[in-house]
């Protein structure tokens, strides 16, 4: 006997019934020690940061994550997968900052970096236990017990270790560079963390008028019949004002023409292409000029910086300071990346505020004027000094406008980067930033990508191919406290550098000193204690300040996990490395992705996974991004508690292919909860009803034959889903094979059982019921296996109950089975193919029933049909019972055109496939339709009155003459449908439940009373 099931299911119960058992018996780790010796495949686990609730996109990946070397366990992979928490960087250090309510670096460095470095350690697992139980609570099959954390010492050994190699091959460098810089988080982020974080913004568009100091101007104008004592300007363009301080020159492009216009008592320069677009009202030009005439003239600059106290270098090496000069003059320079499309044709350059505008001074030798600290303040003693950047920008055009120097202010809405954790404009500065010269390794990466298969395809040559093929170096350093220390010592005395690869290295320094051997902490500001001394020199050598990128932590995983080479040296000869399979979100082809593979190639020229998928991201219902100030988020908690992990996994794994945005809600699972799990639970709780009245054990050996089409059809069915099932989930598509399961469920409750239901109810066991309960055993079995990886918790109530119960000796839970073998004899293309005939034809006669409006308990005399070829007249042939049945009708006849345009039919067509029923109606088949009636009616009271499947029953019945003839004619029918030993006619003795009707144009009172 199996448990009942009843056809009411609370998931959400049934799962946490499920979550014990595993526990008990440590399904998990079993699941995977079950197969060493096999094959491994390694799944990397993307560590997520975990000072935050897991969202539904967390969800999303983590199920991606576990479908994979779930299914690769049943087929007999050794599938160790190690879980990992992301704990240092920005993020924490942020969070860590609101609390203690520090609001710069300054501030932080007063708190103390000991003290705000352990708040950091403390928050990290702030959400550590929340994070536990989803993962657990999803079945996120991981081992939590031991997982890897970027912040332990063992780890940041290795990272210190892979640092150390690439400073070996010179690979790691200190650059004089403009690098994206966050002024709030006061450090430089790397290209791919801007690549996250560009909005829309609103910033000043501005034209404004620098004036020509050239008296030789002056006197060519004059040839032209200017005035020479009117000024004259060339006119640039800003969306960054605040930027003007630090212009040195401006740059025109040596072909284009410019024009010398005069408007009211002054004369502007700009480009003849763009006159018309700057919003001059009226002027009148006077002269046509070359770019090339323009270049070397002589202007004076908005802001002397020596007026205010700001000094100034000149771009040759080492940046040598410049003396003050009162009337300082730059010039105008010729260069390529002079746009006509917008602005004046005159580029204002500032070699402090961009990579362009840094290397074009190189180029040209131009001076550098840097008036903006670390924190986006603007220092001297401008008007606006002691102004944030962005504040700035008024005050800086109040001055101008003052002094007749803007012509022209407005806004302009365009996409600029901002920093992705806090949101503040980010900056482009020149400074000393620590580089990894992946550019030099460029063609390694691109090589090393062909290597690795992307799901959708399209990712590997578009969204991270785009990426390596445009690869800049690694800006990796990090002016912050909580992150693994940058492991570089410089001499204080002899500006030597030396990179320390480990522990034991450092402590063998000469004169090493620092208490590392009790220090258990590889994070500031201990480590800045430590000093040896200079080899070259004999002075004090101290770590340099920064820390790195926690893009780096996370993307020396592969090595870092294991501690290597420090512990498991042979990782790298023993199946761990490379990863078979990795899966994140889109956004990370920027982030874990290239790191991931940054790493592996600087160190072992070689990627690190060989597969991934690539998940698009999740939006709201309305299709707009999910945010907590928007209110749309849909917590995870809420759906699984509603309608259970199993339908929140299916609908993440089916609903779209991965690499699809999706639109999510709560209605999404509700539906595929009805659609689906329901289905499948309906057909299971069938099943266990019946073979428990029928005491139907599973016999252990292969059942023979079935002579049943139905069996030998669904059974064909079953064997091609393994296939198909396999081969999708074998290619990284889980979404595909989940499509093929559910399309099953659809035919084996659609068309299986409801065709077999009668074999079910029938009262003698025979051949063919055996035959029935073997078949539709074995389909849940197998799907149980199926769906193991899928939904883990449905899959194993449907095993428990199906297998375990019934084979003591069978392993304890389907995640211990072997996934099916598919006997590819048992797959009948042809039968499938006339089957799904059959159901198409059903449709067709259904459809032409409720045209004419017959309901389907009336028997009709025959369906007249029209295939394609005679191939399928025959298939149809021979599963004409099926159709009969379905349509409740006594024939089924071939026929032609002619014979569907006559009246009397109602018809019903598509693609080619016709199928008709007559619409006149026999008294004898009125009959029996009245008696079909009834017994739907007695069936459904029999369920009001609460009685069990098996229950026999007495049945009452009133009503005119005609009526009674029918209970007459019909009793046997009537009796056997409903397990009805007699039929009384007469008042309903006490107790019966009774229930009147109208059938047509009859009355009728129908009762049903309990047999003791
Ligand atoms: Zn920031
Ligand atoms: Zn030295």
């Amino acid at each position: 006997m199996f448990h009942p099931v009843s056809s009411k299911v609370n998931f959400p119960q049934v799962e946490e019934k499920i979550l014990s058992l595993w526990k008990e018996n440590n399904a998990f780790e079993r699941s995977v020690e079950a197969r060493q010796g096999g094959r491994r495949f390694v799944l990397y686990e993307g560590p997520p940061t975990v000072n935050g609730s897991p969202g539904i996109h967390h969800v999303l990946a983590r199920v991606f994550k576990d479908v994979i070397p779930r299914y690769k366990a049943l087929k007999g992979c050794y599938t160790q997968r190690m879980a990992g928490w992301d704990t240092h960087g920005l993020p924490i250090e942020l969070e860590v900052e609101k609390e203690l309510g520090l609001s710069s670096k300054a501030q932080i460095e007063e708190h103390g970096v000991a003290q705000f470095n352990a708040r950091c350690r403390e928050s990290v697992f702030g959400y550590l236990k929340e994070w536990e139980a989803m993962t657990e609570r999803i079945a996120f099959w991981v081992d939590l017990k031991h997982p890897y954390i970027t912040m332990d010492n063992k780890y940041i050994e290795t990272v210190w270790w892979a640092i150390k190699q690439m400073w070996d091959k010179g690979l790691i460098y200190q650059g004089y560079k403009v690098t994206p810089h966050c002024p709030r988080c006061g450090t430089s982020l790397s290209s791919h963390e801007v690549a996250l974080g560009y909005q829309d913004a609103d910033d000043p568009s501005v034209y404004i008028k620098f004036r020509v100091s050239d008296r030789a101007v002056r006197e060519h104008l004059r040839k032209f019949g200017a005035r020479p004592d009117l000024p004259t300007y060339l006119l640039a363009w800003t969306t960054t004002p605040w930027t003007l301080p630090g212009n040195t020159a401006l740059a025109v492009a040596a072909d284009a023409e410019y024009a010398v216009v005069e408007v009211g008592d002054e004369y502007l320069i700009l480009a003849s292409a763009l006159l018309g677009s700057v919003g001059l009202e009226s002027y009148k030009v006077v002269a046509k000029v070359n770019g090339s005439d323009l270049v070397h003239l002589q202007y004076e600059p908005l802001f002397n910086p020596h007026r205010y106290g700001v000094e100034r270098r000149h771009m040759s090496p080492g940046l040598p300071l410049q003396e003050p000069v009162r009337d300082l003059t730059y010039s105008i320079i010729a260069t390529d990346f002079v746009s006509m499309e917008e602005g004046t044709g005159i580029v204002h350059m500032a070699p402090a505020y961009g990579e362009v505008d840094y290397n074009a001074g190189v180029e040209n030798g131009l001076d550098f004027v840097h008036p903006v600290d670390l924190q986006g303040i603007i220092t001297g003693t401008y008007p606006f000094s002691g102004k944030f950047v962005k504040e700035a920008d008024p005050l800086i055009l109040d001055d101008l406008k003052s002094r007749g120097l803007l012509l022209r202010s407005e806004t302009i809405r365009h996409t600029y980067p901002f920093c992705w954790r806090c949101e503040t404009p980010l900056l482009y500065y020149a400074k000393q930033t620590w580089y990894i010269k992946t550019t030099a390794v460029k063609e390694r990466l691109i090589a090393g990508n062909e290597e690795i298969n992307w799901y959708p395809e399209h990712i590997k040559y578009g969204r991270f191919g785009d990426w390596l093929e445009n690869n800049v170096d690694w800006a990796f350093s990090r002016e912050r406290y909580w992150g693994t220390p940058l492991p570089i010592w410089r001499c204080e005395s002899c500006d030597k550098y030396e990179c320390i690869g480990g522990v034991q290295e450092l402590e063998s320094k000469p004169e090493f000193s620092g208490l590392l051997k009790q220090l258990l902490d590889l994070h500031r500001p201990f480590v800045d204690e430590l000093t040896f001394d200079c080899p070259e020199c004999g002075a004090k050598m101290r770590r340099v300040p920064e820390v790195i990128d926690c893009w780096f932590d996370s993307g020396a995983m592969p090595i870092a996990q294991w501690h290597y080479p420090f512990e498991n040296e042979r990782l790298l000869e023993d199946g761990r490395f490379p990863a078979d399979y990795i899966c994140e979100a889109v956004d990370q082809t920027r982030g874990w992705f290239y790191s991931l593979h940054a790493i592996s190639t600087l160190l072992f020229n070689r990627p690190c996974f060989k597969n991934v998928i690539c998940l698009g991201h999740i939006l709201d219902a309305r299709g707009e991004k999910m945010s907590k100030a928007k209110g749309n988020v849909v917590e995870p908690w809420a759906v699984i508690n509603k309608y259970g992990a199993d339908a929140l996994r299916w609908y993440c794994l089916t609903a779209s292919p991965p690499g699809n945005v999706r639109r999510f809600s709560e209605g999404v699972v509700a539906e595929v909860t009805r659609r689906f799990l329901l289905t499948l639970w309906n057909v299971y709780s069938f099943f266990v009803t019946y073979a428990n009245i029928d005491r139907f054990t599973p016999s252990p050996e292969e059942a023979p034959s079935s002579q049943s089409e139905l069996d030998r059809w669904i059974i064909s069915e079953l064997n091609q889903l393994i296939v198909d099932v396999d081969t999708a989930l074998d290619s990284y598509n889980p979404t595909e094979a989940g499509r093929k399961i559910e399309s099953f469920v659809d035919y084996l409750s659609n068309w299986y059982v409801r065709r077999s239901r009668r074999r079910f109810w029938k009262s003698e066991s025979d051949a063919d019921k055996l035959s029935a309960y073997t078949t539709l055993y074995q389909c849940l079995v197998t799907l149980s296996k199926l769906l193991a990886p899928f939904t883990p918790f449905l899959a194993e109530e449907l095993y428990q109950n199906l297998v375990c119960s019934a084979f003591p000796e069978a392993p304890d839970s389907v995640h211990l089975t072997d996934f099916p073998v598919a006997d590819k004899g048992k797959i009948d293309q042809r039968l499938a193919a006339d089957t799904r005939l059959a159901m198409k034809v059903s449709s067709l006669g259904r459809a032409a029933r409720s045209q004419a409006g017959i309901k389907v308990r009336q028997p009709l005399a025959k369906v007249l049909v029209k295939v394609g070829s005679s191939k399928e007249r025959e298939g149809l042939r021979r599963l004409m019972p099926q159709v009969l049945d379905e349509l409740n009708v006594k024939g089924l006849e071939f026929g032609d055109e002619a014979e569907f345009d006559k009246p009397g039919y109602s018809v019903n067509s598509e693609g080619g496939y016709t199928a008709a029923v007559p619409t006149e109606i026999s008294p004898e088949l009125q009959a029996e339709g009245l008696a079909r009636e009834i017994v739907h009616r007695l069936q459904m009271m029999r369920r009001s009155a609460g009685f069990d499947i098996a229950d026999y029953i007495t049945t009452y019945y009133q009503g005119e003459a005609y009526v009674r003839q029918v209970m007459e004619d019909f009793a046997d029918y009537i009796k056997q449908e409903t397990l009805s030993r007699e039929l009384i006619e007469g008042t309903p003795e006490k107790g019966a439940f009774t229930e009147s009707y109208k059938l047509g144009n009859y009355d009728i009172l129908l009762g049903v009373k309990h047999l003791d």
